[in-house]
């Protein structure tokens, strides 16, 4: 996962970018970076870490000109390393080019070991790199048009923002994936993953860029291009989920909203007599307050969160995410002690979490505890950018829900079934990608790989 944020025509481009970049942390604290230009020079700054810690006064000085664009990564493809933080900033025939992307190009490889047979050198293993290669092999003349060409190319899910010296370009494939809205503050236009970076910065939420459309900003105004055939739209359901910040406004709903429904319809499904509700925070918060309130079973705060240590999840190795949640989570012993506790998630991935907090809950005197999940099963791969490992590390691919309750410790364990997911989303105008619960993948993988290769081919293995 990702975040991009992208401003054209600011005094303050960087420092905005640098706002809007801190509002999308949560979409990945691995490494950050922005890109500016001044009409001529373009200069960037790239670092592993935090956007508060590596944005300093000194570094956001040097950031100089209007317009930027801006990358928080959380590795999704390609490994984790400098050399894959974004935005990508090179030189090519047509002048200064930078790039930050969120999703993934499921054909990227092809692409790529393609080029490198006719010669391209590429830098490094991240498959935005790609898009940079067949800008600039293009025949076309404007980058905009490059751009349309090198998207015909790639297969997958890509939110981006490209900044030139004069023009802030934002794409979004025809499928819509990930997100991508366009604001405006002022004389300024701005894009980003979520509206929560519009709020903090100040500007005024316009609309979505739509799924399939190129938007080119310069200094004749904004222009729209829809190169595609239009296609059924595949929101990414796990933003709503889990990926999203609740302040956001998406795919046409508040993320909060969405997560209370969620849980409204999961108490709705798997009512169980208890003393309170408690979210695993802060990913369960949203979907625990519709439990309770369908229920009227009191919500508590039966789990306390550190807040000073990153997302346990996203830390890319294992060792540290076990001892992650210790170190994230503590239990209120007055609050649980001998009491019939429902504990809320928004998914189980590998059931690590959910395990040692049923542990802490018992030793601390817990009576029963009765695990609800706002998702279905999470039984499936993504490719489009949303960190779901293999399925031989998903919990549920291989797992009974009766095993899984077991592992847990849980008394009992009931998930959202995908009809009811549908339901509390509303039926009638369902354009989600679910592949994650369904295995039902909405584009075909290259080569007409099955999903077995699929998972082989996008770890590099194959
Ligand atoms: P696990 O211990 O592996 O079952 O992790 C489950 C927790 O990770 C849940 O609390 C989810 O909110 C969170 N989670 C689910 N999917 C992801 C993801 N792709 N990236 C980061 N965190 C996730």
């Amino acid at each position: 996962m990702c975040g991009i944020f992208g401003v054209f025509n600011h005094k303050d481009a960087a420092n905005m970018t640098y706002l809007g970049l801190h509002a999308l942390q949560h979409r990945g604290q691995e490494s950050a970076g922005i890109a500016s230009t001044d009409d001529y020079t373009m200069k960037s700054h790239r670092e592993m870490g935090l956007v508060s810690d590596i944005f300093r006064a000194n570094v956001l000085a040097k950031l100089e000109g209007g317009s930027a664009i801006g990358h928080v990564r959380y590795s999704t493809s390609g490994s984790s390393n400098l050399g894959n933080a974004q935005p990508l900033v090179v030189e090519y025939a047509k002048g200064n080019l930078a790039i930050a992307h969120n999703g993934n190009l499921t054909n990227a490889r092809i692409i790529q070991e393609e080029l490198q047979n006719y010669g391209s050198i590429f830098q490094s293993t991240s498959d935005t790199e790609v898009i940079i290669h067949l800008i600039a092999l293009s025949h076309e003349d404007s980058t905009v048009e490059r751009l349309i060409s090198a998207l015909h190319r790639v297969e997958g899910s890509y939110s981006m923002v490209i900044l030139t010296n004069k023009e802030l370009i934002a794409a979004r494939d025809p499928l819509g994936f990930r997100p991508l809205v366009l604001g405006k503050l002022k004389d300024s236009y701005i894009v980003s993953s979520e509206t929560c970076a519009f709020d903090l910065v100040g500007a005024k939420y316009l609309r979505e860029i739509e799924p399939g459309e190129i938007l080119l900003i310069n200094e004749k105004g904004i222009k729209s291009y829809t190169p595609f055939k239009k296609k059924e739209r595949k929101y990414c359901i796990f933003e709503y989920i889990y990926f999203a910040r609740p302040d956001s406004y998406m795919f046409g709903k508040t993320v909060y909203s969405v997560r209370k429904d969620l849980g409204r319809q999961l108490a709705r499904d798997t009512f169980v007599d208890a003393d309170m509700v408690i979210p695993i925070p802060d990913s369960g918060i949203g979907a625990a307050l519709g439990y309770s309130q369908e229920t009227g079973i009191p919500f508590e705060l039966g789990l306390i969160r550190n807040h000073y240590v990153g997302r346990t999840f996203i830390e890319p190795k294992d060792s540290i995410r076990h001892f992650g949640v210790k170190l994230k989570l503590n239990a209120m012993r007055d609050i649980v002690k001998g009491k019939r506790i429902v504990v809320i998630d928004d998914s189980i991935v590998r059931a690590t979490t959910g395990r040692k907090i049923i542990k802490m809950l018992r030793q601390y005197g817990a009576k029963e505890i009765h695990f609800r999940v706002s998702s279905p099963p999470t039984a499936y791969p993504c490719f489009y950018g949303i960190d779901t490992p293999s399925r031989s590390e998903l919990i549920a691919s291989s797992h009974t829900i009766q095993e899984i309750n077991k592992y847990l410790g849980s008394n009992t364990l009931q998930y959202l079934s995908i009809e009811s997911m549908k339901a509390a989303l509303g039926n009638g105008n369902y354009e989600y990608c679910d592949a994650c619960f369904s295995g039902t993948y909405p584009s075909k993988f290259p080569w007409g790989m099955e999903l077995g290769q699929m998972e082989l081919f996008s770890r590099g293995e194959k």
